[in-house]
């Protein structure tokens, strides 16, 4: 019988972890409380797979069975009642998070594993909100998820080496590369990426640029692949703030988040989501 994965959460992130798990070959639920975040999650997931056809990124066929093996719910109690693994990938907030692994904790199969797309928070922690500890790991994909090569596994204290096993078997299927790391906040990507972007803020902030000109400094002096603010926009300016809070409480004053950030948040510039971040949409 086909393994099945539930996403919980299907915002950003989520639609493409539920894309690359139905192209890995799983029977794929997606579930999020709002019905309209699961409708433009599902047109976005039809989009990915037309033009992955039209570039021939992937066949017709693969993509009409991995399609016909991906469902939209509402109802997650009902839905993780069969999972082999149920990935979430809600806001990165801890007591969201605890009232999901809480539930599925009840609802899933004895033998169901756990995995959080966090960013920042202790797999350790995640795994406390559940009795099965062990089972529970944290699978840190990026952004965008169709497209990076990379996740970032952290495993908790109790994480045993049959689930890392079992992580590493699914990332290999979705054709992603992986790094097994020990916990941290913000592991290894994060803790780089979260600095940096609130660097950029800081020098908004501080007049020293337009932030085209800050994007640029840093894509042709520094090489990176996309400016600062072109990858919050993409990110999302709200999932940034959330990172940053958790790591300024963590880890302390390196990561208080900039207070121009906090603005663009409160205004409702929340990236390409909300089509207006540093940049207009
Ligand atoms: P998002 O805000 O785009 O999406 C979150 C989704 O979760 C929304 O659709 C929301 O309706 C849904 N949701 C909220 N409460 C829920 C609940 N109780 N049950 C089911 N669904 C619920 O967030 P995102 O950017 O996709 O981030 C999700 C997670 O992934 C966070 O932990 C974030 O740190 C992490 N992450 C984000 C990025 C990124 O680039 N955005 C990259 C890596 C990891």
């Amino acid at each position: 019988m086909m393994s099945k994965i539930v996403v919980v959460g299907s915002g950003v992130m989520g639609r493409g972890i539920a894309y690359v798990s139905a192209v890995g070959g799983y029977e794929v639920v997606l579930n999020d409380i709002k019905e309209e975040a699961l409708n433009s999650a599902k047109k976005e997931i039809e989009s990915i797979f037309a033009k992955g056809v039209s570039r021939g990124k992937i066949l017709s066929e693969q993509s009409a069975a991995a399609q016909a093996n991906l469902s939209y719910a509402t109802d997650l109690k009902q839905v993780v009642a069969d999972a082999d693994l149920v990935i979430e990938a809600v806001p990165e907030i801890a007591s969201i998070k605890k009232d999901i692994f809480e539930t599925i904790e009840q609802y899933a199969p004895e033998h169901c594993r756990f995995a959080s797309n966090t960013s920042t928070m202790s797999p350790t922690e995640i795994g406390s909100y559940t009795n099965r500890p062990e089972k529970t790991i944290a699978m840190h994909f990026f952004n965008p998820v169709h497209k990076m090569p990379l996740i970032e596994i952290i495993r908790g204290l109790e994480t045993n080496d049959d689930t890392v096993a079992f992580i590493e078997g699914v990332a290999d299927k979705m054709g992603k590369e992986t790094v097994v790391v020990n916990e941290f906040p913000g592991f290894v990507t994060s803790r780089m990426s979260a600095l940096v972007g609130n660097e950029a803020f800081y020098m908004l902030q501080e007049g020293l640029g337009t932030p085209e000109d800050i994007d640029k400094a840093i894509k042709l002096g520094l090489n990176y692949p996309m400016g600062p603010f072109e990858l919050v926009d993409l990110v999302g300016l709200d999932a940034r703030l959330n990172n940053l809070r958790y790591l300024h409480e963590k880890l302390g004053e390196k990561y208080r988040p900039a207070p121009l950030l906090e603005q663009y948040v409160k205004a409702g510039r929340l990236g390409r989501k909300s089509g207006k971040g540093v940049y207009d949409y």
